[in-house]
């Protein structure tokens, strides 16, 4: 007991030195991070910061927060995917012991029939031993039947219990991707998209635009209605949104009360139109209280739209969309601003 409580703590004082090393905070998810690296608890992780490391890269915060999101943060879920894993292998390996045991009956019961051929061959047919080898014969092939119905029914229970852990994977694994209030994706997806669709696009030389939308004045709508009526409005609008997306559109809530939409083959133009079309549909929704009944009137989306450029990265793409969103709410709200327009700068600093 004592020395693991001495390894712990010379493991965090480790962490420490390193944080230090690289000059890094030591705000809890960084110590976490290098606890997790020190002590050789997440071998992807230390892989990824030894490879960092060996590049002569420095170690920024924001690539701290990149793996901290990628080894850290979903621990929970990948724990809960390979104890599934682990419990798959194990049926996996009764099938393969039931085989194996039926393959040693059917041996031994094999190399039985064989020596009591021999004796047949031997034994004149009216000789009575013939009837009692004959119920030999009869107590292995039923012993052989028997065997091999065992196995078939551990085969059936075990594939119906690997069935039942591949959906329980999937489900874990779409959980871990979904915003839990609205039922769409989530940041974590959203982040793992962006990056793909933008490839996607390199490669193939093809649009790809990205909305970002924020509903106007929600704090006061939370203020004066309720934070969990808000939070009914939040699913309304991830509803409506969900409804004018559509094929490879990917809609996720990018965080609070805010939402993004990837539009993968999609210029500038059409997607002025499909914002201006969420904008008018959610802006004219007259929303009423469940339980009163009462008019609460509407709410409003500001939304900012960037269409990939030449030399744009993930983070210039998203920074563009956020300005033009930045610049829709000092227009006066409830618009929709692109890059192609002109924004002022004002506005540009309010983003930035
Ligand atoms: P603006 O037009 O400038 O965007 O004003 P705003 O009030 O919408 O913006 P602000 O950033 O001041 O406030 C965002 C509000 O969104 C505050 C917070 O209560 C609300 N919000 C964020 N997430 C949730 C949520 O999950 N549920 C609810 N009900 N409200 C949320
Ligand atoms: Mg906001
Ligand atoms: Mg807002």
């Amino acid at each position: 007991m004592r020395n693991e409580l001495e390894t712990s703590h010379h493991v965090a004082q480790e962490a420490l030195n390193a944080l230090k090393k690289a000059g890094l905070q030591a705000s809890v998810r960084n110590i976490e991070l290098f606890y997790l690296h020190v002590s050789n608890a997440n071998i992807n992780l230390s892989k990824a910061i030894r490879t960092g490391e060996n590049t002569g890269a420095a170690l920024t915060q924001s690539r701290a927060n990149e793996l901290y999101e990628k080894f850290v943060a979903h621990q929970d879920a990948q724990d809960k995917i390979f104890s599934m894993i682990e419990k798959f292998e194990t049926e996996a390996g009764k099938i393969a012991d039931a085989v194996k045991e039926s393959g040693k009956n059917s041996a031994g019961c094999s190399n039985a029939l064989g020596c009591l051929a021999d004796d047949l061959t031997k034994t004149a047919s009216e000789n009575p031993e013939v009837a009692r080898l004959i119920d030999g014969v009869t107590n292995i092939v039923t012993s052989i039947q028997a065997s091999n119905e065992k196995l078939e029914s551990q085969l059936a229970d075990s594939s119906d219990e690997i069935s039942f852990l591949r959906e329980s994977i999937e489900t874990i694994q779409k959980e871990a991707l979904t915003d839990p209030l609205t039922g769409v994706k989530n940041r974590k997806a959203f982040d793992t998209s962006i990056h793909r669709e933008l490839e996607f696009a390199r490669e193939n030389d093809d649009p790809l635009s990205l909305v970002l939308v924020d509903i106007d004045f929600f704090k006061r709508f939370n203020d004066r209605w309720g934070h969990q009526t808000g939070d009914q409005v939040l699913r309304l609008v991830a509803e409506m949104m969900k409804a004018n997306v559509k094929g490879r559109d990917i809609l996720s809530r990018f965080g609070g009360e805010e939402f993004a939409i990837i539009l993968p083959s999609t210029s500038r133009n059409n997607s002025i139109l499909l914002a201006d079309r969420i904008r008018d549909a959610v802006g004219t929704r007259l929303l009423k209280k469940r339980r009163t009944n009462e008019n609460m009137g509407n709410v409003t989306l500001s939304m900012g739209i960037a269409t990939l450029q030449a030399n744009d990265t993930v983070e210039t793409l998203i920074e563009r969309a956020d300005e033009c969103l930045y610049a829709a709410k000092d227009r006066g709200r409830n618009c929709v601003i692109s890059d192609g327009d002109v924004i002022p700068d004002g506005a540009k600093s309010v983003a930035s």
